[in-house]
């Protein structure tokens, strides 16, 4: 399983990376795992846009999804003919609210052109992938991930706050994606995001092999991240960058 980091900033794109996106590649099968805004362009260095099977959207956030509306342009006019669907999971209300950033009431619903799935907490096979996925802690309805193939896993918390749900997807995972929005500042609001040393907290707890700390928003400095991070985990930490690939056995 090989693990390709696309777009890893923080809410908005920043001069250096896209939103949020990774490509997850086993025997063959590319899934994506979120399509975050400014990350259809870079994850052509990586990927044929007309070579992949599936997508996983984690929530409704911009940062995460509004990338499907152009990567519904590349399907549906491409030169070859419309591409057939793939099947793209995440909650409930995506594929209206998708609708809406696309063109709204005019314009035919990218639901006949997209197998879109609900997800719910518990287990799915996507591919070769055994996926599992639960609700993080966050404003609107999101789901972490955790992926495996031939006894490798990865964790990924998308976007959440402080979640007992996102240790357990995260229990003893080879790799943990962990979003670490916030430095170590007072006052933050609840069930939100996390700070990167609560990022730490939860890969202790959860007993990850490596934890990469991602979601880096432009505004904050990265100096601190890893320190922070640190004194909470002992393990392997550092910074996703777009373009780093992580390969996970054979
Ligand atoms: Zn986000
Ligand atoms: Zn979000």
């Amino acid at each position: 399983m090989d693990l390709t980091i696309v777009g890893c900033s923080g809410s908005f794109p920043g001069p250096d990376s896209a939103a949020s996106c990774y490509l997850v590649e086993a025997e063959g099968f590319r899934l994506l795992l979120d399509l975050g805004n400014g990350a259809l362009g870079p994850l052509q260095r990586y990927a044929g846009l007309d070579q992949l099977d599936a997508v996983c959207l984690s929530h409704a956030h911009a940062d995460h999804c509004l990338d499907m509306c152009s990567y519904d342009v590349f399907r549906t006019y491409h030169p070859a003919g419309q591409l057939g669907p793939i099947p793209v999971y995440g909650p409930a209300g995506m594929v209206a609210r998708l609708d809406r950033a696309s063109g709204g009431e005019s314009a035919e619903s990218m639901g006949t052109r997209f197998g879109f799935a609900e997800l719910a907490p518990g287990t799915i096979e996507i591919g070769p992938f055994t996926v599992a996925v639960d609700h993080m802690s966050h404003p609107v309805e999101t789901f972490g991930f955790r992926l495996s193939h031939s006894g490798r896993t990865v964790a990924y918390s998308a976007d959440t706050g402080l979640s007992d749900a996102l240790v357990g997807l995260a229990a003893g995972a080879d790799v943990f994606l962990c979003e670490a929005s916030f430095p170590e500042i007072g006052g933050l609001p609840p069930d939100l995001h996390l700070t990167a040393r609560q990022a730490g907290q939860h890969a202790a707890r959860a007993g990850a092999g490596e934890l990469i700390l991602t979601h880096l928003v432009p505004w904050n400095s990265k100096d601190q991240l890893i320190e922070q991070a640190g004194a909470e985990y002992d393990g392997p930490i550092s910074l996703a960058e777009p373009g780093r690939v992580v390969r996970l056995g054979g």
